[in-house]
């Protein structure tokens, strides 16, 4: 049967598309070599079990082989690959057990938006060194009483002759501790309230006046951390998109979250549903009919998550931007991977209750208590609330893609 022509359709590889393929597995075998070998099939999100210098290190051999820039343009040293391209790097990437990559702010966040907003001696500073490995780059926008409600943020800015004068606190701060630079968002407007009056700041992090205090996790990690400033400062011209326009670059870096890479995502939650299903077999679950319809159920998500996914690049190779219906596949994805951390633990039965250690050291050499799919399913609830908490997708679905009545705000005072 023909459904929609899907029959007639050519889904093969073109040849060239085929000499792409092989030469990514090509370098990355040759490149996954002497320490690089220790981060082989490990390191992901939430993983905790390697060296996070060792991973930073993997990120600079990554950009000699001109991997880190695949979707920046050539003129500033990118690859300049087709979408196509970028599926198949991430998809072979995570086909070849390839090391989990640190996640690279500069690389996913801030380079493609200093692209769209930045001027021309900003993006000339600061993208050749992303794509080479040299800055990490970390991200400043949540504060104690700015998460999901970001424009509460109450660090404020001040241009002090050729220098803005930052203080305050944020706080989750992924990778503070390892990072060159972080991207601020703070007041510049006196007196401003919410949108208004926020400016986007790139600041150095190498000074005495930012103090970073890492947070230990459930995991045993410390992934993220409170960042204090306290007179920290940043040259006048290190504001991107203009004085008071920092909501708008803001929400522009975050739609940057979404892209390519979200294929490669796919496939390694793929390997993880496999690793599931042969602990299963192995331990006798597999024989309760209850474990079995719910691993179905989660093969039947992945599903639904792959072709949500297709959907969206789709989408992105015709130019048609996905808007808010991206908040579609974010809930989707966070919640099946939530559901698939306790789907482990309920697999595993009681030992997966008993803290074991599998050999690596966490935050400061304290070895964890905890192995592999402990830690997955513990980081699996972080999915539902960073880039905007599962609640508020379900908003965003509700509001401004199905045009239901928006929710009451709440009032806010200008103290
Ligand atoms: C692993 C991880 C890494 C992170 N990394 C960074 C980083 O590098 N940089 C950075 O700036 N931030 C980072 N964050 C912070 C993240 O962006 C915030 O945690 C997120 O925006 C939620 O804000 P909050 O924690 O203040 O929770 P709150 O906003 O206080 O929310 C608390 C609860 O209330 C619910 N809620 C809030 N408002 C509404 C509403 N209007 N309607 C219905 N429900 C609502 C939320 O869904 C949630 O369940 C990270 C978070 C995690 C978990």
């Amino acid at each position: 049967m023909d459904i929609c022509g899907l029959v007639d359709m050519d889904f093969s590889y073109s040849k060239t598309q085929e000499n792409f393929v092989e030469e990514v597995r090509t370098w990355l075998e040759e490149h996954i070599q002497g320490e690089f070998l220790a981060l082989r099939g490990k390191g992901f999100t939430g993983h905790d079990d390697v060296d996070p210098q060792l991973q930073i290190a993997w990120e600079k051999e990554l950009a000699t082989g001109g991997w880190l820039g695949i979707d920046f343009p050539k003129w500033i040293g990118g690859r300049e690959c087709s979408l196509v391209e970028q599926v198949l790097f991430h998809k072979t990437y995570v086909e070849a057990k390839a090391p989990g990559r640190i996640p690279n702010m500069g690389v996913t966040l801030l380079g493609p938006t200093l692209l769209a907003f930045g001027s021309k001696p900003q993006q000339e500073r600061f993208i050749p060194k992303i794509l080479s490995g040299e800055e990490l780059w970390c991200q400043g926008y949540s504060e104690p009483e700015a998460g999901s409600d970001l424009s509460n943020i109450k660090t404020r800015a001040e241009l002090v002759d050729d220098y803005w004068v930052i203080n305050g606190q944020k706080v989750w701060t992924s990778l503070a501790q390892y990072a060159d630079w972080i991207f601020v968002v703070a007041r510049t407007g006196k007196g401003s309230l919410r949108h208004a009056g926020l400016s986007y700041l790139l600041v150095p992090m190498s000074q005495a006046e930012i103090t970073v205090r890492p947070i230990i996790q459930l995991t045993g990690g410390a992934e993220f951390n409170e960042t204090f400033f306290d007179n920290a400062i940043t040259e006048k011209e290190h504001v991107v998109g203009g004085q008071g326009q920092g909501w708008k670059v803001a929400m522009g870096t975050l739609a940057f979250e979404r892209g390519a890479s979200t294929l490669g995502q796919q496939t390694s939650f793929r390997q993880e549903l496999e690793d599931l299903i042969d602990t299963a077999v192995s331990n006798g679950m597999w024989d309760n009919l209850v474990i079995r319809q719910k691993l179905m159920d989660s093969y039947i998500g992945l599903e639904i998550l792959r072709f949500n996914q297709l959907r969206m690049l789709t989408a992105l190779a015709t130019d048609s931007v996905p808007g808010a219906e991206q908040s579609i596949g974010k809930l989707f994805w966070a919640s099946w991977h939530r559901k698939l951390g306790e789907l482990w633990m309920e697999i595993r039965g009681s030992s997966g209750m008993v803290a074991a250690t599998d050999g690596h050291a966490g935050y400061e050499g304290i070895p964890y208590t905890l192995d592999k799919e402990q830690r997955t399913f513990l980081y699996s609830r972080a999915h539902t609330i960073y880039g905007g908490s599962n609640q508020i997708q379900r908003n965003i679905i509700g509001e401004r893609v199905l045009g239901l009545p928006k929710e009451p705000r709440p009032m806010h005072n200008s103290k």
